[in-house]
């Protein structure tokens, strides 16, 4: 990216939001990954039309992210701008059993915050380590819950600037996927209806799902979560575990000894090297069981 177009975006953007060359390994959770050119930390709706309306102009790739915990960025890093939905824009409030939140709020948070206001229906998400924004786009869904059960009304921003508000069959909530990630939009807030409920029970209910997940999942190491989408019929880590492929390393990436559905980081692991791990994994889960593997977990940059 050429000094003026940095020089411009730093007149939309204060200079502490702005992070040049930024170590991506730092901003996703498989802690893998090179550098974005340019990552900015968005604070307002306002800087975020500005920006969206200057990279469009000029032409500029930009991607959105938020916790970056669905994410692999190549170990090449991306070009372009990273335009990231955070900690920044987190407003939380409730009215009566709904919920109004920033896309950038954590979804721990979130469900805490249900918590406190003796709200129940959001605590399958408490142990999810994304934003709002990104468990919006992918109906991020946990132990028979989905985000598409409780979302209401989802604030975006358009690839040109303008704000809609969209309604819950707008959204068309799929198995972890909306429209939003196929319109490009920007979810900016999100309003959620949920159940009074008796305080105690839905701590009981976090804490249970908490447990489970540090009995089941292997949480000791950088990973997005389940690296594969279900396959409808089957459960991936089975169908892994099937074709022989428990413990399967390549390089610093490694099938999950724990649970087989995750690939980790296990050791100084590069993004080429998970990769790996998941094409043979697909490769070999097809020669033994006929089943295509599909990636949940998103690439993006070069690789
Ligand atoms: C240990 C672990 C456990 C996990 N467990 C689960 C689980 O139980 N269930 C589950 O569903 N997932 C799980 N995940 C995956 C991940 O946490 C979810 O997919 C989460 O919803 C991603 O949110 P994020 O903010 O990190 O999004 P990112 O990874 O940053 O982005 C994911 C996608 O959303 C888009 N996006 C993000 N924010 C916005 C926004 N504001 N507007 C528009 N697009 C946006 C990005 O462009 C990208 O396409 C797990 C991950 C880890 C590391």
């Amino acid at each position: 990216m050429n000094t003026s177009l940095l020089e411009y975006i730093s007149t939309i953007i204060p200079k502490e939001n702005l992070f040049v060359e930024e170590p991506m390994n730092q901003r996703t959770t498989f802690r893998t990954g090179g550098n974005a050119e340019i990552l900015i930390e968005v604070e307002t709706e306002e800087q975020l039309k500005q920006l969206i309306i200057f990279l469009n102009k000029i032409e500029e790739e930009y991607h959105i992210i938020g916790n970056g915990s669905n994410l692999l960025i190549g170990d090449r890093g991306i070009r372009g701008a990273i335009l990231q939905i955070g900690s920044r824009m987190s407003k939380l409030e409730v009215y009566g059993t709904t919920i109004v939140a920033g896309a950038g709020v954590l979804l721990s948070q979130l469900a805490a915050f249900a918590a406190k206001n003796k709200l129940s229906g959001l605590e399958f998400a408490s142990g999810i380590p994304g934003t709002l924004g990104g468990a919006v786009v992918m109906n991020a869904g946990a132990y028979g819950g989905e985000m598409c059960q409780v979302v209401t009304k989802v604030k975006v921003m358009t690839y040109e600037g303008e704000i809609l508000e969209l309604d819950h069959e707008t959204m068309e909530f799929q198995y972890r996927n909306s429209v939003i990630r196929n319109k490009k939009f920007v979810v900016l807030e999100v309003e959620m209806s949920l159940e009074l409920g008796d305080q105690k029970e839905i701590l009981a209910k976090m804490s249970e799902l908490s447990s489970a997940r540090k009995e089941k999942q292997p949480l000791e190491f950088p990973s997005a979560g389940s690296t594969f989408k279900r396959p409808e019929g089957h459960f991936s880590g089975k169908l892994i575990m099937e074709a022989g492929l428990k413990g399967l390393q390549i390089g610093g990436a490694q099938v999950s000894e724990k649970h087989c559905g995750f690939v980790i980081n296990r050791d100084h692991a590069t993004s080429a090297d998970i990769l790996e791990v998941i094409r043979t994994v697909q490769d070999r889960v097809f020669e033994n069981a006929g089943v295509k593997l599909e990636m949940e977990v998103i690439c993006l940059g070069d690789f």
